[in-house]
């Protein structure tokens, strides 16, 4: 059943090109981002109505301005970027996220495995990724996403990323009736990667063993492309470049850390890689549709995820399968 998605080689190289564009476009901006000291408010307090917000990242020394091409001739200023969120809430989800911007490290992303391209008739799913396009690529979000990018990588050398995240979690079970989500769930990266930096899934690891028992975490990556025992698989995809110190770093991650492998291509099985949990293909419909339902129904080591109509999320489907059933594989639809 898997490996039967082939698409003609044109279109695999016209989604290359299209790709390259997206994080061309995207380049322009990091500069502004990285030219200033990022700081951390776990508690940000409004100085005219005293009302705490939630945690966020702020532009040291005032506010961000952008200035950019508008791709018609003309340059725009952007509206002052005061602060970033630190968390998000994605619809789909019903859970807490934190998200670093996809894509090409060169342009600003966090998944090195996207510089791979993959088998010429198949479609290479970073490619196509959702989290290139449409508001992800507006300025002000790409802005605010490379906030959190920045932050993230000075936080995680001087050791400040697992103290501030825990910090910043903790404001989020003291309102645990917050109707955006239920915190006994987290999803790491609902866009971008962990950059193959062992240092940062460390970061991690620390996060989630002080959460045990309380919140189970959810990574999805393609990382595991740098593991030394999936080199030879990994080739087809690229040249790749092993790195045994990440693998170490995720397999030694606490147990209510789940990290799971995602397929690079449209139409592959899930990858099975020793020391981390099932993994994630994105399937075609019919693939899709072969595969029983996640849910806590489902049977057999592999589900499709049910959460595709527009009012359909993991909390009205009754389905934390990705969190609570590390072993079982899971296939999202392409869309
Ligand atoms: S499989 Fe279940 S838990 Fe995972 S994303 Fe889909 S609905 Fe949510």
């Amino acid at each position: 059943m898997f490996g039967q998605s082939r698409v003609a080689p044109e279109e695999h190289a016209r989604e290359a090109e299209v790709f390259a564009r997206r994080m061309e476009r995207r380049e322009k901006f990091l500069a502004f981002v990285a030219a200033r000291d990022l700081a951390l408010v776990v508690r940000p307090v409004d100085p005219y109505t005293g009302h705490v917000h939630e945690p966020c990242i702020v532009p040291v020394g005032g506010p961000l301005v952008m200035q950019y091409d508008d791709g018609e001739g003309g340059i725009r200023t952007s509206s002052p970027i005061w602060s970033a969120g630190l968390f998000s809430d994605t619809t789909k989800m019903k859970a807490p996220s934190f998200s670093l911007p996809a894509g090409l490290p060169s342009a600003g992303g966090t998944c090195p495995a996207s510089k791979l391209d993959g088998e010429p008739d198949k479609v290479f799913i970073c490619h196509d990724c959702y989290a290139t396009k449409g508001g992800y690529q507006w300025p002000r979000n790409v802005a605010l996403s490379l906030i959190r990018r920045d932050w993230t990588i000075s936080a995680v050398r001087d050791s400040s990323f697992a103290p501030g995240m825990i910090a910043s979690i903790e404001t989020i079970l003291e309102r645990p009736h917050d109707p955006r989500w239920d915190s006994r769930y987290f999803r790491v990266h609902d866009s971008g990667d962990f950059m193959g930096s062992a240092a940062y899934v460390r970061a991690w690891n620390t996060v989630a063993a002080h959460f045990v028992k309380r919140i189970i975490f959810w990574a999805p990556t393609r990382d595991w492309v740098f593991f030394p025992d999936q080199a030879q698989t990994a080739r087809k995809y690229g040249n790749v470049r092993p790195n045994p110190d990440l693998a170490a770093a995720m397999r030694e991650r606490p147990a209510n850390f789940v990290i799971r492998p995602s397929a690079l291509q449209v139409g592959d099985a899930p990858p099975v890689v020793h020391g981390l949990d099932g993994g994630t293909s994105v399937d075609t419909p019919s693939i899709h549709a072969a595969f029983t339902t996640c849910g806590p129904a489902a049977k057999g080591h592999q589900c499709s995820c049910p959460a595709y109509e527009r009012s359909v999320n993991c909390q009205s489907a009754g389905c934390r399968t990705c969190w609570i059933f590390p072993k079982r594989q899971v296939g999202y639809k392409q869309h």
